[in-house]
């Protein structure tokens, strides 16, 4: 999957632009606050419709504009498309190939962008509510049944919720107690499946970035493989917390309320790694996630880095340096210093300078 054209239109600081990028490496530097991390959202929500920094609409268009405008030429399997995302202060819409799309599914095919935000470290050292959001993202990706299961879900508690609340008799409740139990079975099953599939390559990543002596691991809510035996413990859950639940007026478990364990070297990686190695995880699981997409889709997905080098010693730098230039995938990378990288041989791309909202693109020896 590649980007082979961006034009923007009032997005952020950026008034108007239009960039083809290289089909390896993109690397946008400069100075603080000039453009470079706005023009990685603006292809992160092309992409994927949805800001990694989860800002409201008229922050995203440029100050005293109406509307912002982010359109995108795509490459996927030697076939091309057109995307466009329309940003008003209301609402968002969005085009495939000159059409408004109703479903999101093909459009989402495009691009299938796996972000890197520094902020995400923060989700390792939060409520378990972030680390869900890193892991269902992920699963999203991949699994369009997955949303719908967790929309569903997400009804299906407000329901039972309400219903709790209202102290309403059990046989008012049990339907939605079944219901629920089902579809929370499915979600647990999704979740612990995908990490059953990518931990692999998290693990293998993460050697790549930090060596041999330090082993991670992932693990979610999932005590068996069995979608009914699932199900079954989630109605044994249920009934466990039935006088709680009923003094407190909401559902106390299942996969709303599940944390997701990020290990190293078998402790918790939230109270027992250093942020290096926070972020090192995080890089591992992201990595991870592109070559699981890699192989559903066939070809790996844009990886887009926000300020990649930071907290990063120089060594696990280079070695990931290492593993990014083997992957042979469209790389945006954010940065204010660019040497670390030429010297970790990052050399064929388009070296971006980012200067108030302005782009202008050079190669290596330019820089
Ligand atoms: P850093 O190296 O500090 O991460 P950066 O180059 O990534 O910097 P960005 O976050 O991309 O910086 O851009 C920040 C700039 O964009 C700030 O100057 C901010 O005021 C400006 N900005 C943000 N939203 C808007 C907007 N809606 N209209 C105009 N300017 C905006
Ligand atoms: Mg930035």
């Amino acid at each position: 999957m590649r980007l082979e054209q961006l034009l923007l239109y009032n997005f952020r600081n950026i008034e108007r632009t239009e960039l083809h990028p290289h089909h390896l490496f993109n690397i946008f530097y400069g100075d603080n606050a000039q453009g470079k991390t706005n023009l990685l959202e603006s292809i992160s929500l092309l992409g994927s419709l949805k800001s990694f920094r989860l800002s409201r609409n008229d922050e995203l268009i440029k100050n005293n504009e109406s509307y912002s405008e982010i359109k995108g030429e795509t490459e996927k399997n030697g076939v091309k498309h057109q995307i466009k995302l329309r940003i008003d202060k209301e609402n968002k819409q969005a085009w495939l190939d000159g059409k408004r799309i109703n479903r999101p599914e093909a459009y989402l095919d495009c691009l299938r962008p796996v972000v890197f935000a520094p902020e995400e470290v923060n989700l390792i050292k939060g409520p378990p509510s972030g680390r869900r959001r890193l892991l269902d993202r992920a699963v999203f990706q991949t699994d369009n049944k997955y949303l719908a299961d967790v929309q569903k879900y997400d009804r299906q508690l407000k329901q039972r919720n309400r219903l709790l609340k209202e102290k309403r008799p059990e046989n008012e409740l049990a339907p939605w107690t079944d219901e629920l139990a089902k579809t929370g079975a499915a979600i647990r099953h999704a979740r612990s499946r995908y990490i059953e599939k990518i931990l692999p390559q998290v693990k293998d990543c993460y050697l790549h970035i930090c060596g041999q002596q330090e082993q991670v691991n992932l693990f979610c809510k999932a005590d068996t493989k069995d979608i009914s035996e699932l199900e079954q413990n989630l109605l044994d859950e249920f009934e466990r917390q039935k006088e709680q639940e009923k003094r407190y007026g909401v559902t106390l478990s299942g996969p709303h309320r599940d944390d997701i364990d990020f290990l190293l070297n078998q402790r918790p990686l939230k109270s027992y790694g250093s942020q290096g190695q926070q972020r090192s995880f995080i890089l591992a699981f992201k990595v991870a996630q592109a070559l699981h997409l890699k192989e559903v889709y066939g070809e790996p997905p844009l990886l887009l880095f926000d300020d990649l080098t930071g907290e990063l010693d120089r060594h696990r730098q280079n070695l990931f340096f290492e593993f990014l230039l083997s992957l042979k995938a469209q790389v945006f990378i954010t940065t204010t210093e660019v040497q670390p990288l030429l010297d970790g041989g990052i050399r064929d791309g388009y070296f971006i300078r980012v200067e108030q909202g302005v782009f202008t693109t050079t190669v290596s020896d330019e820089v």
